[in-house]
């Protein structure tokens, strides 16, 4: 049977005990999804944010279904971002549940308030070194310190090697890491029925941010976020899936038709890069003004993220090379 709207994906998870549970969050994305696999062991795939409202939410929708948060026995974690792991440590508090995740980010995930403080330092120095005005990185970082407490740290007891199973009673499903949105992005795949469960690596509506995030081992080494994200892409259109089910929003019914269409977006918005940095060199900050104006303010660390992704994929075709001019970094076209 081939699913062709994404409701129809949705009864045919529902009919394999996949149930998405839409929790509320005060960012900008809207609700997140959860998944509710009802199986053995019962499992909530992503929790929501740490907050009253979306923990009311969860139970009130676990009530539907005839569950509460005690009866769950696993936790999985899809990645690092605080919309999808604020309420594990109260869940594993009512419920001793296992949380599984990507074992190369239990690091991360268990010292999250350490991990968050280190990964505001990284972004205001390669801000500062962007271009971006010091008042700037300023107002960025105090937003995100009021974010953190929508948060958790979170302690991984089933730590998933990249193409690990996890067994269930009536399915098994595979973890895949496919970094790139951010370094721990991972996938969930049930071969037998063909759903992914991708959460925020593919998203209908949204292109997912490859944010430049810090590594999972810890260093301070920058890595290419678009670069690791189009590779992540390339391998997950291989993917015979019926149908994707995302982080945020409706169900994809043609994986591959978005991910060509994601794929080709990036190209368009890396020429439109280099055509900037052929006029003369600038600073990524000058190259997010000059294609985003005002939101390059507003947004400078996901405008910046974007350029840098980009600039990134011109650096190692070759055409693009980075010079360091004072204390700022600028790109300027090679040869
Ligand atoms: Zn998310």
């Amino acid at each position: 049977m081939t699913v062709t709207t994404p409701e129809a994906a949705l009864e045919q998870a529902a009919l394999a005990g996949i149930h998405r549970l839409a929790i509320p969050t005060p960012f900008a994305v809207g609700r997140v999804n959860c998944y509710l696999l009802e199986d053995e062991p019962l499992t909530l795939v992503d929790t929501g944010p740490n907050s009253g409202k979306a923990l009311d939410e969860l139970q009130g929708k676990l009530a539907e279904r005839g569950h509460s948060i005690d009866d769950l026995e696993l936790v999985i974690v899809t990645h690092q971002h605080i919309d999808h792991i604020g309420l594990v440590e109260i869940i594993v508090e009512h419920s001793g549940a296992e949380v599984a995740a990507i074992g190369a980010a239990a690091q991360v995930l268990a010292n999250f308030n350490e991990d968050a403080e280190a990964q505001d330092r990284f972004a205001v120095d390669l801000m500062l070194r962007s271009g971006i005005p010091e008042e700037v990185t300023a107002a960025l970082q105090s937003v995100s310190r009021s974010f953190r407490s929508w948060g958790s740290r979170v302690q991984v007891t089933r730590p998933l090697d990249d193409g690990e199973e996890i067994p269930f009673q009536d399915r098994t499903l595979r973890a895949m890491h496919r970094p790139g949105h951010s370094p721990s992005d991972t996938v969930f795949w049930d071969e037998e029925r063909r759903i992914l469960i991708a959460a925020d690596h593919l998203i209908a509506h949204i292109s997912s941010n490859p944010l430049i995030t810090r590594p999972l081992d810890g260093s301070d080494e920058r890595t290419q976020a678009l670069v690791a994200y189009i590779e992540s892409l390339r391998k997950t259109r291989e993917m015979p899936a019926e149908f994707v089910l995302s982080g945020h929003g409706e169900p994809i019914v043609d994986h591959v038709a978005l991910i060509d269409d994601r794929l080709a977006k990036h190209e368009r918005r890396k020429e439109k890069i280099f055509k900037l940095i052929a006029e003369r060199p600038r600073s990524g900050y000058e190259i997010a003004q000059a294609i985003w104006g005002n939101v390059a303010v507003t947004q400078a660390f996901l405008t910046l993220s974007e350029v840098i992704g980009h600039a990134d994929l011109l650096v190692n075709e070759g055409r693009v090379r980075e010079v360091v001019d004072g204390e700022v970094i600028r790109y300027e076209a090679a040869g």
